[in-house]
């Protein structure tokens, strides 16, 4: 019984259309659906994937337009790396990041994997690293970013925690990840990296210790949780029945409509939820046309007409590369 590495990141926006021409017309990443927060539907969910968000490419966002700024600090996921195919493409980006005036560092390298860390307008930590061209996501073909440097999905994620031993034996005694190198990454700081299955695309999770920081206080540029793959219900099942057993308190299965999740906080404060990879987002739209109205699980949708008065409509700017 092994978890199938990342299958998305969800952060916090209060810029809902500033978010939607970030991701769209600068990272190039497709809106592959744009639905309500299904415990608060006066939030947008908006979702950024492949050509059809596949498990393991989305990540996604809360839209809380009166949340104040993230404060980061221990006790949070501090950071998302996307991935790219190959040295060219850093360099390739490296350029349009600095062409669009976003903050990013040099390439670097950090436990052999070379990136650019970076931001997005509300101070969303965010990386994009080269993974060597392994199997992958498949970038929309209409993205304004040429498809060779797309990105492909998820690489790894950050966790800053206070205390590493605690959070590390959840993550190798019931998840099954490896703490494979550590790493001193400032003054009294150390990351620690955690593989599944020899690590490498979506299966990496780097771990800060910092001993003496302060909590940190979600907001807009934050993230919320951070979500694991498994491939059906039955093995999902399976896994919340493994949480129970090691005393964690992990909630029902509850369907999402397109895919199922379950949810738990391992200590050190972090959320973490499990979900299949399917049915996925081609359930109710049309391959095509994802993502271009506001699409509501069945449950929801005989409240549409309250729902969208409730929602600052959006606008997907000009899609399509130019060209
Ligand atoms: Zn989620």
């Amino acid at each position: 019984m092994k978890l199938h590495g990342l299958h998305h990141v969800t952060a916090v926006t209060s810029q809902a259309q500033a978010n939607v021409e970030f991701y769209t017309q600068v990272l190039g990443m497709r809106l592959v659906k744009k639905t309500v927060n299904q415990d608060d539907v006066s939030a947008y969910h908006l979702f950024y994937g492949d050509e059809m968000g596949r498990a393991g490419t989305e990540l996604t966002f809360f839209d809380w337009a009166h949340i104040g700024r993230n404060h980061s600090g221990v006790g949070a996921i501090s950071g998302a790396a996307l991935r790219v195919a190959g040295q060219e493409a850093l360099r390739w980006w490296a350029e349009r990041l600095t062409q669009h005036a976003v903050p990013h560092s040099d390439i670097v390298e950090f436990h052999g994997h070379a990136m650019i860390r970076f931001t997005d307008p509300e101070g969303q930590a965010l990386a994009l690293v080269d993974d060597a061209g392994a199997a992958g996501g498949i970038p929309w073909s209409r993205s304004p970013v040429p498809p060779a440097y797309g990105v492909r999905g998820l690489y790894a994620s950050t966790l800053t925690v206070s205390d590493l031993q605690r959070t590390g034996h959840v993550l190798t005694a019931v998840m099954g990840y490896e703490q494979t190198k550590t790493y001193a990454t400032g003054s009294g700081e150390r990351t620690a990296v955690f593989e599944l299955n020899g690590g490498g695309a979506g299966k990496e999770l780097y771990v800060v210790e910092q001993p003496a920081g302060r909590p940190a206080r979600l907001g807009a540029g934050g993230v919320h949780h951070i979500a694991f793959r498994v491939p059906d219900a039955d093995s999902q099942l399976a896994w919340r029945n493994r949480l129970a057993a090691a005393g964690l308190a992990v909630t029902e299965v509850i369907d999402r409509y397109y895919f199922k999740s379950i949810y738990f906080r391992i200590p050190g404060g972090v959320l973490f939820e499990i979900a299949t990879d399917g049915p996925g987002f081609t359930t109710d739209e049309e391959l095509e046309h994802l993502g271009e109205r506001l699409a509501l699980p069945p449950f929801l949708e005989p409240y549409r007409a309250q729902i969208e008065a409730g929602l600052t409509p959006l606008s997907q700017g000009s899609a399509g590369r130019t060209g």
